[in-house]
């Protein structure tokens, strides 16, 4: 399947209806077509790894370590536990009826919805593409894949190698004119990852066809931070959570909400931590990664000012670096306590209790995702009833989205719909009712 750039409208709708006519022709449907393109995945996964990892190196300066984990293993994990499961999720499952409609059968039966757009960011490229691209063809869908033109490199090198792998898929490489001609076409499903801003133009778009959309999105993720948690291990674990990939991660914590006096504690800590993690000057670690562009590079050291900087704080423009950044005595109404972060920097914000950090959560978004570090089961049982997050993860950061039982989306601001595993077949199929009523009875 060719490469496809500088995409127009009617472009794009040779594109759909050539798949389009793929779907109808009902060749996605069996379960063994679906295999063979999760297996096809593997495949491109197991043998196109090092270009990727190269890819993602010159995109984000990823580090072999980091891309294996969370852009390769990841969807490997995700692909094998689909094929181990498919038939089961696929199964018809019988339906009681009342008794004024017997005799007769009733099943729920999972159907395919046709053709897919996958819309991808820059800050796992493969990943995120990937991912949901797992879920549509295990679900019998073909689908048009959109990568980030924000990570050039991954784009090319998903455009180059993932249709030798599988069928009824097509990549379109580019950015805002080539999206802009794929939203106006008719799609059956759209699934968005990225900020909020273009979530509401893929929705109108959608809207237009009434064409479902799943929306992964972003936003201000807390971390809350009780007395009596083990601190020091609450450090590593935030600091993993927040310095991966630079920050860059949908689900970092974006901000600790520090209760009673572990904010200067935690401080110490992190401040530890970040020299464990990247030694004392993490420019020179071969395991930090760098910012997307200088756009976002100017967005970020602009915040590096907005409190007392603990533990980082220096910034290159010509290398896109910022450094692991730990900021206090941050005001809630700091510029970067305004828009999500995205980048390594991590403001604590001091709050008296735990009524506090709840109502400063819950006057908020919804965010992608809460942490809690806590060793009383009272806190917890009360962070879960009372506020409303895309995931709720106690003791640990970002590592939710690694377990594919679970499912993995947002709510409100945060983004609609959910995926991974057995979620993702809910996700990219049409759940149908089958009645079943013998004419004779
Ligand atoms: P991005 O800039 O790469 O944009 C995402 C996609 O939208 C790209 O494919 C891009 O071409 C397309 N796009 C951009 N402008 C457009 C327009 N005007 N019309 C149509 N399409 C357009 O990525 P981003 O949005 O900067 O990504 C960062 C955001 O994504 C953060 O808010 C982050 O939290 C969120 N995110 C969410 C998840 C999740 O799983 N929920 C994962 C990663 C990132």
């Amino acid at each position: 399947m060719a490469r496809l750039e500088s995409m127009t409208s009617s472009d794009a709708s040779a594109v759909v209806d050539e798949l389009r006519m793929l779907f109808r022709s009902g060749v996605t449907k069996p379960v063994e077509w679906r295999r063979t393109q999760l297996t096809g995945l593997r495949k491109l996964l197991s043998e196109q790894a090092d270009v990727f990892l190269k890819a993602l190196y010159a995109d984000l300066r990823k580090n072999t370590a980091e891309a294996k984990r969370a852009e390769i293993a990841l969807v490997r994990n995700e692909i094998d536990h689909t094929l181990e499961n498919l038939d089961s999720w696929l199964s018809p499952e019988p339906a009681g009826l009342p008794y004024p409609l017997r005799p007769a059968d009733g099943r729920v039966v999972r159907e395919p919805l046709g053709v897919a757009l996958i819309i991808g960011p820059w800050n796992y490229p493969l990943q995120l593409v990937l991912a949901p691209l797992v879920g549509a063809l295990a679900a019998g869908n073909c689908a048009v894949v959109k990568p980030s033109e924000l990570s050039p490199n991954t784009s090319a090198a998903i455009a180059e190698h993932l249709p030798n792998y599988v069928e009824g898929v097509r990549v379109v490489e580019g950015a805002v004119p080539e999206t802009t001609a794929l939203l106006e076409q008719k799609f059956d499903t759209i699934f968005y990852t990225g900020n909020g801003t273009v979530g509401r133009i893929v929705m109108a778009a959608a809207a237009k066809h009434l064409t479902p959309v799943t929306l992964e999105l972003g936003g201000k993720s807390p971390a809350i931070v009780e007395p009596g948690a083990d601190l020091a291990m609450t450090a590593q674990r935030l600091a993993y959570g927040k310095f991966a990939n630079a920050g860059q991660t949908c689900v970092a914590p974006d901000y600790v909400l520090a209760i009673g006096d572990t904010g200067p504690k935690l401080a110490e800590h992190l401040a530890e931590t970040v020299k464990a993690m990247f030694g004392d000057d993490p420019a020179t670690s071969e395991s930090y990664g760098r910012i997307i562009s200088t756009r976002h590079h100017d967005r970020l050291t602009a915040l590096l000012d907005n409190g007392t900087v603990v533990v980082g704080g220096q910034a290159d423009r010509d290398e896109k670096y910022i450094a692991p950044t730990v900021l206090t005595d941050v005001s809630p109404d700091a510029p970067v306590m305004r828009d999500e972060i995205f980048g390594p920097i991590l403001p604590i914000i001091d709050v008296p209790d735990v009524d506090a950090a709840l109502e400063f959560v819950n006057e908020r978004d919804k965010p992608l995702a809460l942490y809690a570090f806590t060793e009383s089961e009272e806190t917890k049982r009360r962070i879960e009833t009372e506020t409303s997050s895309g995931g709720l993860v106690f003791g640990a950061a970002i590592i939710h989205l690694v377990a594919p039982e679970l499912p993995f989306g947002g709510v409100g601001e945060s983004g609609m719909g959910r995926y991974h595993g057995r979620y993702s077949i809910e996700n990219f199929s049409h759940v149908k009712a089958v009645l079943d009523k013998p004419l004779a009875g």
